[in-house]
């Protein structure tokens, strides 16, 4: 059975300045599921996921988180739950060391300082880090500290992870390997992510379900086979198909290939 994790039933958010960054956004997150948000930049997904944990509140409409209203719950409460990573690590870490600065959160929490050190130790594993605690956060590449930010949230116990862009500024292979991880933690650790991006070839690949903002409004959502269809829909909200999506359109539609006509059954010549 599905079990939904944050209903988003909003009808406008503006900043102070005016700027109206998001309208008519309805979309759910299910339990268990690694939903995408994809949009080029500046088409509100930052704005939609601080709506999601509770960060912006002045907005017209609702957002339950487990049935029930982000605004009107104490901020520790979410926090159980929902944790969101920023895109740029910095902007996170505070501590000199690796492993305090996971430990952070837990402390916070009340743990005894013996589950403390199980939870970080946990979390660390949990993003390939291990062997990092008593590293100098400053020493660790751009990867490493979005891996760090990921294991503070993890050890707080998240159920459910927002990520904005957690693969914007890693190289190919780090990119990757980013994605490996967060799908390990969605299948085999059941966390419920939620991640902002614009990289519409890792969609096809990773996610489950995606919602397509544009000027801060959902275009499309569905599972990834349905949201790609056409090369045009995807130019008119300033993204592309994925290269995937894309090779296959052409197979469909078009009989001139780079590498010539590729027969679609067997048996046709
Ligand atoms: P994205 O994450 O997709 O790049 P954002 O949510 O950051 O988009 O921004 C959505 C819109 O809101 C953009 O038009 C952006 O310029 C505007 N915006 C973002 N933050 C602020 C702010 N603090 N004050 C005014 N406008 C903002």
């Amino acid at each position: 059975m599905n079990t939904i994790r944050i209903s988003v039933n909003l009808e406008a958010f503006k900043y102070p300045d005016g700027t109206v960054a998001l309208a008519d956004i309805r979309l759910d997150v299910q339990k268990g599921e690694f939903t995408g948000i994809l949009g080029s930049n500046g088409s509100g997904k930052t704005t939609l996921l601080k709506i999601m944990d509770g960060l912006i509140k002045d907005y017209t409409g609702q957002v339950l988180l487990d049935g029930q209203d982000v605004r009107r719950l104490h901020p520790r409460d979410i926090y159980r739950k929902v944790g969101l990573v920023f895109q740029n690590p910095d902007d996170q870490l505070f501590a000199h060391n690796v492993f305090e600065d996971v430990a952070f959160g837990p402390r916070n929490m009340g743990f005894e300082e013996s589950e403390v050190k199980r939870r970080v130790e946990e979390a660390l594993a949990g993003v390939e880090m291990a062997e990092y605690g008593g590293k100098n956060i400053h020493a660790m590449s751009y990867g490493q500290k979005k891996r760090v930010c990921i294991a503070g949230l993890l050890a707080m116990g998240h159920e459910i992870l927002l990520l904005d862009e957690p693969t914007a500024g890693l190289d190919p292979m780090g990119e990757y390997r980013m994605m490996e991880l967060l799908t390990r933690l969605n299948r085999e650790n059941g966390v419920t992510i939620v991640m902002a991006t614009h990289s519409v070839d890792l969609v096809p690949i990773f996610l489950h379900r995606l919602h397509i903002l544009s000027k801060g409004r959902v275009v499309r959502g569905g599972a990834p086979e349905e949201v790609f269809t056409a090369p045009e829909e995807m130019a008119n909200v300033k993204l592309r198909l994925p290269h995937i999506a894309e090779l296959i359109y052409r197979l469909k539609h078009e009989d001139r290939l780079p590498f010539g006509r590729v027969p679609l059954t067997i048996g046709e010549a």
